[in-house]
């Protein structure tokens, strides 16, 4: 059966149906910010409605950025979209669309997305990560998705790294997600701008703010500050990669978000690090790569999660079993 995936943001909401195979058959976008305020819910229900107009589907799950308890379908904290904070959602969405609904953190499915149809499809063992604005992450561990007991689970950008590091927005200071982010790009730039300012890395910071995109095509043009920038947060990446390698055992590393189209100016330092700081055997097999969905990965990812059964556990949480 069809199911529809929607990709909530900062900026809009992305509504899919999706086929059990993984074709998108019909994709609606609605602005966030053009939303009046206290009419979010309202228009992820009328994203819901429209994309599903004439496809039969059996649910709907809807990601979210920020903290979601995924057993009670509720958001606790998501920046920029308050309004959704602390309601059942399963409950106030299963009402104006008809259909059975589940909320899932944007991040858990993406992951969930790449295991499906992307970079994961033929493993069962794949940690994603995904560099935006922030850091965000999903774990899948034997087919099964790990969330924890509040569903809260994944959060692998808000590892501390460096105490006493950049600030976090999170409150916390080191944080991958303040070492490897789309923003921490920004920020190194900025800093290595001020120091090689006959760079054109710093012809730049002069005329202009620079964006990570910047970054990228600079290093591609091989200005040697902008391939520092990327291969210094490679490196940070590379850190955080190599616990992750540790700590859950992964065929692969995918890694996703607007950063990671500096593909291997990233990449490949990550990797190098990586595998002078993980461990044996789990560091030599473990193959760290590009996402292949690219910003679809969210919408496919939750309507892979409304298609398993209840959108929800894949295996039961244990005790539960009679
Ligand atoms: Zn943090």
């Amino acid at each position: 059966m069809n199911a529809i995936g929607v990709d909530v943001g900062g900026t809009k909401i992305a509504a899919a149906v999706v086929s059990p195979g993984g074709e998108i058959l019909n994709e609606v976008r609605y602005p966030t910010q053009a939303v009046p305020p206290n009419r979010l819910l309202e228009s992820i229900g009328y994203a819901i409605n429209e994309a599903g107009e004439g496809f039969e589907t059996g649910g709907a799950c809807v990601a979210v950025p920020g903290l979601v308890m995924s057993p009670e379908n509720k958001v606790i904290f998501a920046p920029n979209l308050h309004e959704i904070e602390g309601i059942r959602l399963d409950e106030e969405l299963g009402r104006s669309t008809g259909l059975p609904v589940t909320v899932e953190n944007d991040a858990n499915a993406a992951a969930w997305g790449e295991f499906h149809y992307g970079a994961g499809k033929d493993v069962e063992h794949l940690v994603f990560v995904t560099l935006g604005t922030g850091v965000g992450g999903g774990v899948i561990t034997h087919g099964v998705l790990l969330r924890g007991l509040q569903g809260a689970g994944g959060e692998l950008g808000h590892i501390v790294m460096e105490p006493g590091g950049p600030l976090c927005g999170c409150g916390n200071e080191g944080c991958l997600e303040a070492l490897a982010s789309g923003t921490a790009i920004q920020r190194r730039a900025r800093e290595v701008a001020n120091r090689h300012p006959g760079s054109a890395l710093g012809r730049l910071a002069i005329e202009r703010q620079i964006l990570g995109e910047d970054v990228t095509r600079l290093a591609q043009e091989e200005d040697e500050a902008a391939l520092r920038v990327l291969r210094e947060t490679g490196t940070w990446l590379g850190i955080g990669l190599a616990g992750f390698v540790n700590i859950f055992n992964p065929e692969i590393v995918a890694v996703g978000g607007g950063a990671s189209q500096a593909g291997e100016m990233l990449l490949e330092p990550a990797r190098e690090e990586m595998y002078r700081k993980a461990r044996s055997p789990s560091r030599d097999l473990v193959e760290i790569m590009e996402a292949t969905l690219g910003p679809t990965s969210g919408v496919l990812g939750a309507a892979a999660l409304a298609q398993d059964g209840e959108g929800r556990y894949v295996l039961e949480p244990a005790g539960e079993a009679s």
